[in-house]
């Protein structure tokens, strides 16, 4: 107390300022941090591709996405845009917006364009041999896919063969994007809403923002 007293008026309300200042500043960044919004990108849509009446079941685990590749600060890498998980070879995980599904097939290493289609397996070009690229799409017969943006709950259908088989093919695509969208990946992929401790820091840090 004696040193308190012996500050002089101007001491004191610096000193008081300079508290006041930390307090503020220690206020705002937990704000910041509680505040933190997980403003990514992430919904899912599902899909089928069919080759001559077989289902391409992507068996492979090169298919599937590494939780690593779903690091916020992994936005750089394309990969991170879209993309599967667990070994689930209908649902596709979109991390960004304006993705397409072509782009989503050269994720694959596999092609997609109005006309072929690549797989593991070869190129297939759409009327060659009486073969044809069928694509449906949320039930409907559609001309182009490839440039489409991938919409939340979508269900493709790109077949390759008898055009006929194709109603029956889209029917054995699950639905289950919509449940996707409302629980966490179980990756820990970019959770829905739900921020981890260390994304919020970051975020907090980031003034950019
Ligand atoms: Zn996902
Ligand atoms: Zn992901």
């Amino acid at each position: 107390m004696d040193r308190l007293k012996s500050m002089t008026k101007k001491q004191l309300l610096l000193v008081a300022g300079l508290l006041g200042i930390l307090i503020g500043l220690l206020i705002f960044f937990s704000l910041r941090v509680i505040f933190a919004k997980d403003d990514h990108t992430h919904y899912h849509a599902n899909f089928g591709l069919f080759i001559n009446g077989k289902r391409d079941t992507f068996s492979n685990f090169t298919f599937y996405e590494e939780v690593q590749s779903c690091s916020i600060d992994d936005a750089n890498n394309p990969k991170h845009r879209v993309h599967m998980h667990n070994q689930e070879n209908d649902v596709v995980h979109v991390h960004e917006p304006g993705v397409t599904w072509s782009q989503f097939f050269t994720n694959l290493n596999y092609g997609l364009t109005d006309k072929l289609v690549e797989t593991d397996d070869g190129l297939f070009v759409d009327d060659v041999e009486g073969k044809q690229l069928t694509f449906i799409l949320n039930g409907k017969p559609v001309d182009t896919v490839a440039n489409r943006v991938i919409a939340s709950d979508d269900t493709l259908l790109i077949s390759y063969g008898i055009p006929q088989d194709a109603d029956s093919q889209y029917k054995q695509i699950s639905h289950s994007a919509d449940e996707h969208n409302h629980k966490p990946d179980p990756a820990t992929c970019s959770t829905n809403g739900e921020l981890k401790f260390s994304d919020r820091l970051k975020q907090a840090l980031d003034f950019t923002k």
